[in-house]
């Protein structure tokens, strides 16, 4: 949209308010806030259990998996459709039973202006505590249907530089030499691989990587490591085959251990499951250097944003990553990259059934589309 015609647009939104009047559907098709006002429409939710397929067996130091459950949302409001997205990777202790229990208590239609996110966001949380994917997929919902009544994506509405989305890594889970191999050849695009670790291959692993490409890398251990001289070793022995950073080395309750692993260690340390909300941000000072922000535990787009500011303030690095998802979560999250140092937004591409378009990878790197609100579309129509 040209700028004359969003500044055309907002003193119309800005009238819309005061006066509290619906608009035309001709008026929504231009973008135009409508509907907006006190006496504006109902937003109605609606839900659906999904399974996600994994095109590859998924190993990780704990398990593996070959299914992900997620819910997918819709907020619907004056004919406009905003979509969100759970995802339940099992070990966050959501599941498609939790995530549709929560759902079943959420009134919307008791607000009438989709754009008092902070009071809708404050009432859903109010619900109960935890149920961060469940929450989520709301903010997520909620986000896609006002970009869209605004006719902007996000990344503009925050001031973001869709150039300065980094690129984002691709995963390589544990596997024997000869899959790594074949994945990391497969991998080829990507400009950023993601290699798991934290069983007995450690060494073989980066090797194995390494015997094939020279492509920037991190490690994600997912807590596999117990011993600190241990992870001390890997570190030094991942810091000199070109490693970027070591994500959640060692058990979040080791916490000694980890802050002196990130004194000594020549790779910032990342946490993950050390932290999910806003609310754990500030125990990880002096103990991580830097932190993976997932919509899927911090409850969505508006704690993101508001970690990665607190994050910046406290001096730490920021990792953007997600589950495995389809583009809806995904896309939500890559409004955010152009804030972040590193993007871990792989989810989408690991599934075999995607039912939404949105972010791309382009030679490696993120690709915001210009559409509206979380910037996705269906593939098929029709799904809810
Ligand atoms: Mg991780």
């Amino acid at each position: 949209m040209k700028k004359r015609d969003f500044i055309k647009i907002s003193g119309l939104v800005a009238g819309a308010l005061i006066t509290g009047c619906k608009g035309s559907p001709g008026d929504r098709a231009s973008g135009l806030v409508m509907g907006a006002g006190k006496s504006g429409g109902v937003m109605k939710l609606s839900y659906k259990p999904y399974e996600l397929q994994l095109r590859h067996v998924f190993t990780v130091a704990a398990s593996s998996r070959t299914t992900t459950p997620v819910v997918l949302t819709t907020i619907e409001y004056d004919g406009i459709k905003g979509f969100g997205e759970a995802s339940m990777p099992p070990y966050l202790g959501e599941s498609h039973e939790s995530v549709l229990s929560f759902l079943s208590k959420v009134d919307l239609e008791q607000f009438h202006d989709p754009f008092m996110r902070e009071d809708i966001l404050a009432y859903i949380e109010g619900i109960m505590p935890g149920n961060h994917a469940a929450k989520a997929s709301l903010d997520i919902a909620l986000h896609d249907l006002t970009g869209k009544l605004l006719g902007q994506p996000w990344f503009r509405l925050w001031g973001l530089d869709p150039q300065k989305a980094p690129v984002t890594s691709f995963t390589i889970g544990i596997d024997t030499a000869e899959v790594v191999k074949e994945k990391t050849l497969e991998a080829s695009p990507y400009k950023l691989l993601k290699i798991k670790m934290g069983r007995d291959n450690d060494r073989e692993m980066i090797d194995t990587v390494r015997s094939v490409t020279d492509v920037p890398v991190f490690v994600d251990v997912n807590q596999g490591w117990k011993d600190r001289n241990y992870a001390l070793e890997m570190a030094n022995y991942l810091s000199e085959r070109g490693a970027l950073f070591i994500e959640q080395p060692m058990p979040k309750e080791q916490i000694d251990d980890i802050a002196w692993l990130t004194e000594n260690s020549p790779l910032p340390i990342i946490a993950d499951e050390a932290l999910q909300t806003v609310d754990d941000l500030l125990l990880m000072k002096g103990v991580y250097s830097g932190i993976n922000i997932k919509l899927m535990k911090c409850g969505g787009m508006d704690a993101a944003y508001k970690m990665i500011t607190m994050a910046r303030q406290m001096g730490m690095k920021i990792l953007i990553g997600c589950m495995t998802e389809t583009s809806c979560a995904v896309s939500a999250a890559a409004q955010l990259s152009p804030l972040v140092d590193w993007a871990d937004l792989d989810g989408n591409l690991l599934i075999s059934n995607d039912i939404y378009e949105g972010m791309t990878v382009v030679d490696g790197k993120i690709t915001l589309p210009d559409r509206p609100g979380i910037g996705i579309i269906e593939k098929k129509s029709g799904n809810l």
